[in-house]
């Protein structure tokens, strides 16, 4: 469970943001004074052209990169006191799974060497403390044994998600987790992800190239635009929850996918909407 904090501070709080790298002519202005304030409990996604500094600002709330100006704030923490706290969970784009361990003993490994370290925060009763429950909940009931070697990507990147929910994270960062998955895969896995996602409504920041994907899995979405990577705009998205897979062709949906788009188009030429796409 998320740590104790007033309720009305932002369990994500970037304020004022920016990140130059290189100097002189080389100089890339990766974000230009960004804002963002997740909620505790909301489920919200960046997307953007590539190059907009998603991983930047995503890398800068796991506390993996400064700012050169303007704060990041985790549950009111600094982003050094929020790793040290490891209130912060993240999932790559490529799950790092041990090789060596099956499904299961991935999933209980940083669990069990946090105990060691006695690191770990007291775990909760429920589905992120029962390994088991989480796997299967997530469709992989059925390899709790298997290794990483004998699993598809997708199965990969679901343990991987399963592992950071186990660790009960007061925010979790997921860094396009679905991006090398077929279609078919990707549908089901961001149903699983949801259907996990619903009953412990953890407070994630979700990037991604997918529009359909961001509307489908969040509360707001983030859009934003390149050169220099700013927002350029914010979608709430107000379809009911639990979400299903019947929303995707409904016309509520595509309202939301089109308002994302508009946002979009006009970042990417502010004279005339030029239809490309995202990435
Ligand atoms: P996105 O995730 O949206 O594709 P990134 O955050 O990866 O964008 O990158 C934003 C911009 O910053 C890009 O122009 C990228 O080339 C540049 N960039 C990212 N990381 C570095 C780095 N370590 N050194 C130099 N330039 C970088």
């Amino acid at each position: 469970m998320p740590s104790e904090q007033p309720s009305d501070l932002p369990f994500v709080a970037v304020s004022d943001a920016c990140k130059t790298y290189g100097s002189g002519q080389r100089a890339v202005q990766a974000l230009a004074h960004v804002d963002l304030q997740v909620p505790r409990g909301r489920f919200v996604s960046v997307i953007g052209p590539s190059g907009c500094g998603k991983s930047t600002l995503l890398r800068m709330i796991a506390g993996l990169e400064e700012p050169d100006r303007g704060t990041v704030r985790i549950c009111g923490r600094t982003t050094a006191q929020a790793r040290a706290a490891k209130v912060v969970g993240f999932v790559p784009q490529a799950p790092a799974l041990l090789p060596w361990l099956d499904v299961l003993g991935n999933v209980r490994v940083l669990e069990k060497v946090n105990r060691r370290a006695g690191r770990g925060r007291e775990p909760q009763r429920g589905l992120a403390s029962d390994p088991v429950a989480l796997l299967t909940r997530l469709g992989l009931g059925d390899v709790l044994h298997r290794r990483p070697g004998q699993l598809s990507g997708g199965m990969q990147q679901r343990t991987a998600i399963a592992r950071a929910f186990a660790l009960e994270p007061d925010v979790l960062l997921m860094d396009e987790p679905f991006s090398a998955l077929d279609e078919f895969t990707r549908e089901s896995a961001q149903l699983q992800l949801l259907d996990v996602w619903q009953e412990l409504r953890t407070t994630v920041v979700f990037v991604t190239h997918s529009i359909a994907e961001a509307v489908l899995l969040s509360d707001t979405v983030v859009v934003m635009a390149a050169a220099p990577g700013r927002v350029a705009g914010v979608v709430e998205v107000d379809l009911d929850r639990p979400r299903h897979h019947g929303l995707l062709d409904s016309t509520a949906m595509h309202d939301h996918e089109h308002r994302v788009r508009e946002i979009l188009e006009t970042a990417w030429n502010p004279l005339a909407g030029s239809g490309r796409d995202v990435a």
